[in-house]
Order: structure tokens, then sequence, then C-alpha cells
């Protein structure tokens, strides 16, 4: 017990790293957290924070035209990809050095470099050997490419943040989370924005009505989105541009292709192959409930060993393992009803079940929705729909889910969240005054079931 430097050792300072890391430092543990590449991994450097920049920056374009109708003249706005690109790096480099104080200031021990299991309770880095009676895997994860010949040509979510030049034209290929969010970025900033998706829909397992609006008003948008499409080979051509051959036969020249196709875990060089630790077949640590995998002393969590790979979630989980570790608890995360946004333009929000899940889970349900313009596109000519669904469990009178496709989704659902995890029925909606004119206030009025 006495020869162990530290009581944590964390590898990898991504969201559930640095929280873990943080919070077991306040406990009082002896902490250190080591990190190859960025402080705040993913989510902020080649994530949720720079997407999201990027994302209200593509707004602006539609900004400007529904500008017009309320009377300001905006003719010939012009966009600069190199201030954008150059002002979010700016961004981003304040966050990781907040990140380095945050750990700083709470007193884990930052280590520069790539972490690899020596055994259990040892870990190298650049060839110093640390000794923890703890060690936590939050590697986090890192895109896949697709297996077709010139893939080589294609970049992922980790390049299209730091792109020399924003292409003319460009194929963002899948149908998740980053392909819709970038498909419409892209389109946004003016790159002529086509996505491929293999199967008939996109975002599979999402709410299949929100799925089609969705659709639609990114078609509506200028997005040229084709379904049951794929690529199977990129040839480069001396020009620089890219030829695509697609699965239907199709050829498509194109300036730059996004490969959106999923992500893994980081797991290589970590020495994982000298502990009895559970990979799944997707790639992930397998743990319990607690984080726990089947060595002593070693957890895994966030992206590193899957389920919802989201920010919040990673953040959560380690902030619970932190407080079971150092500070008596024995918390379990509560997966259920965790909201999520895809800041796709519209943006999508949802929470709790999508009306395919509770048809399965309730049998008896009755489902609400409203369609409409919004009132600031009376005036701005603006054709686009905001969407919005409730899903209600007939038997208790609660709402089990709760969908969105509009402006501000992610705010709005953020917010009914709280209500639909604290229980909320259908009459409590009903009972709720609305905040007149508002898009949300639909939540509240309405009052006939489709079905
Ligand atoms: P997803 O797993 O969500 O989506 C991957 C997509 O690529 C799927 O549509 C999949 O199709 C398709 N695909 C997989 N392999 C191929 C292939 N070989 N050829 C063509 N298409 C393929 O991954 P993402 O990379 O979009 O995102 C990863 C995770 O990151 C998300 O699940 C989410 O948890 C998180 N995230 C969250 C965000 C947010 O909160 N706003 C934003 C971005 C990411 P199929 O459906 O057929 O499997």
């Amino acid at each position: 017990m006495t020869d162990f430097q530290y009581d944590l050792f964390v590898i990898g300072a991504g969201s559930g790293g640095v929280r873990a890391a943080r919070m077991a430092a306040a406990f009082g543990a002896r902490v250190a957290i080591a990190e190859e590449r960025y402080l705040g991994g993913t989510c902020v450097n080649v994530g949720c924070v720079p997407k999201k920049l990027f994302s209200y920056a593509a707004h602006y374009h539609q900004d400007f035209s529904d500008a017009r109708g309320f009377g300001w003249q905006t003719e010939g706005p012009s966009f600069d990809w190199t201030t954008l690109r150059d002002n979010k790096n700016t961004e981003i480099e304040r966050l990781n050095g907040i990140y380095g104080r945050l750990l700083d200031n709470a007193g884990a021990e930052l280590i520069e470099g790539h972490a690899s299991f020596v055994d259990a309770n040892t870990v190298a880095v650049n060839g110093v050997e640390y000794r923890a009676k703890n060690i936590l895997i939050a590697v986090g994860g890192w895109p896949v490419m697709p297996d077709i010949p010139g893939a080589e040509h294609a970049i992922s979510s980790n390049e299209i943040f730091y792109l020399e030049q924003l292409p003319r034209r460009a194929v963002v290929v899948g149908g998740g989370y980053i392909a819709c969010e970038f498909a419409s970025i892209l389109n946004g900033l003016g790159v002529e924005t086509t996505q491929l998706y293999r199967r008939d829909l996109f975002l599979r397992g999402f709410d299949v009505e929100v799925r089609e609006v969705l659709a639609e008003e990114m078609r509506k948008a200028g997005v040229d989105i084709r379904f049951r499409e794929n690529i199977s080979r990129i040839e480069k051509l001396d020009d620089g541009s890219l030829r695509l051959d697609l699965v239907s036969g199709e050829v498509m020249d194109t300036d730059l292709v996004l490969c959106a196709t999923g992500r893994k875990p980081l797991l290589e060089g970590l020495g994982l192959d000298k502990l009895p630790v559970d990979i799944t077949a997707g790639g992930y640590i397998h743990t319990n409930e607690y984080f726990e995998t089947p060595v002593p002393g070693i957890y895994a969590l966030g992206d590193a060993s899957g389920g919802l790979e989201l920010t919040p979630v990673a953040t959560a989980e380690g902030t619970a393992l932190a407080n079971n570790l150092f500070n008596g608890q024995h918390r379990k995360v509560d997966y259920r009803d965790v909201p999520t946004a895809i800041f796709s333009h519209p943006n999508v929000a949802t929470v709790g079940y999508s009306e395919e899940e509770a048809r399965k889970q309730f049998g008896d349900i009755s489902v609400y929705t409203s369609s409409f313009r919004h009132l600031k596109h009376t005036l701005s000519g603006n054709s686009a729909k905001t969407f919005l669904k409730l899903i209600v469990d007939k038997a208790s009178d609660r709402v089990v889910g709760l969908h969105m496709v509009g402006d501000e989704a992610g705010e709005i659902v953020q917010g009914m969240a709280v209500a639909i995890k604290a229980g909320a029925t259908k009459a409590d909606f009903d009972a709720t005054i609305g905040i007149h004119p508002t898009a949300a206030e639909e939540f509240v009025t309405m009052r006939e079931a489709v079905r």
C-alpha cells in the first residue's frame, strides 16, 4: 500500500478523466493524470465545443437572408474561413489552459505523454513508471474510417476543424450525429454539400418521424441528402479534386470527403493485453455499473467503455467514480431520460423514448405532434418548419418522450428534460401556462392526440 505514489492514476484528460481527477484530488486523494495529446479531449478540441462554434458561424448565412424581411439590407455578406478557424483555435487554446489550471488548482499532477500499463498497478509514461492503487482508463474514442480503396483521401472529424481552406464541394458520409451536424455546417458555410447514408433514413435509433422531418428540413436548407448510397472508391485527380465511385454506380466529383462513420475507443498501445480486462465486440472496455473492470483497482468510463457517448454522461461517470473511491459513496449513474441534441440545422433535441420504443415499452400510448412555421419566419420568408412531439404512456399519463426539430431545440429540451426526469404527466404539461409568443409554448398547448 505504502509503495503507491498515487491513489488514482487517470489515463486520458478528456471530459470524464479530468472530472474524475479533479474530484478525487478535491477529496484528498493523490492523483496523476496522463495525456498524450490535448487537454479537454475530443469535446474541447475536435468535438462539441469547436463544432458548436462552427454551427453558430453557419447559422449566420440563413440569418443574413432572414434579416431582409425585417428591413435589414445585407446584400453580399462574404465569409472568411481562416478568420473562423483561427478564432476558434484561439478559443480552444484558452480552454486548454483553463483545463490545465483546473487540474493544477485541484492538486492533480499532469503527466504529458503516452501511458501504458506495465502491470495492474503500474503505468509507464515516457519511460518512467508510476505506481497507483487505482487506475482509470478514460482514453476516449477516435474516428473509424471505412475500408475502401482511396480512403486515405478522405478526412475525419479530427481534420475538418483545421482545414487550410474551405472546399467548394464536399461529400459527408454517414448518418449519425457528426455527419448530420457537419453536412449542415458545411452547407451553411456555403459549401455545395452532399450527405450519403447507406440505409433508408439517417439517425438510426431516433424517433422515425423526427428523422423524416430533419431530412426534409435539411434538404430544404440545401443539403443534397442521398439515402441508400455510399462511396465504394475514392480517386484523387491531378487537379487535386476527388472522384468518387458510388455504390449506385454513379460517379461524383468533389473537393472533400468527410467520413463520419463512427468512432471507437483508443486502446492501441495501452498494454491492455497484459491484463484480463474484457473488450467487447465493438472494441469497448467492459465494466460493471460501478465502472469496475474484472481487474481490481482498474476502472474505465466515458467513450472508452461505451454506452451513451456524450460529454455530460462521461462527466457524470467521472463524478460518480471519484465519489465511490474517495468519498465513501456507492453511486451508479442513472442513464434514464438523458437528453441529447444534434446540432444539425435545424437542431434536433430529444429526451425519453421514441414513438417506436415507447410503443414496445408501454403498449398503449398517445402521440401529440405540432408542426408550424415559427413566428419569425412569417416575415423572413424562410419556409423552415418547427416540429414538436410528445409521447404519453396512457396508463400513467406520464410524458415518456419529448422531441423537437427546430431553432434552439437543444436549449428548449434541456429545460423540458427536468420535467420528464421528474415524471411529469400530460396533465402537468396541460396545466403549465405557456410563454407567448414562443415556439416552446406549443409543448404545453397540444390538446388533441394525433395517434
Ligand atoms: P455514429 O455511430 O452516431 O454514426 C456513424 C454513422 O456512420 C452511422 O450512420 C453508420 O451507419 C455510418 N457508418 C458506419 N460505418 C459506415 C461505413 N463503412 N460506410 C458508411 N457509413 C457507415 O457516429 P458519429 O461518428 O456520428 O458519432 C459518434 C458518437 O459521438 C455519437 O454516437 C454520439 O454519441 C457522439 N456525438 C454526440 C454529439 C452531440 O451530442 N451533439 C455530436 C457528435 C457526436 P448505420 O446507421 O448503418 O450504422
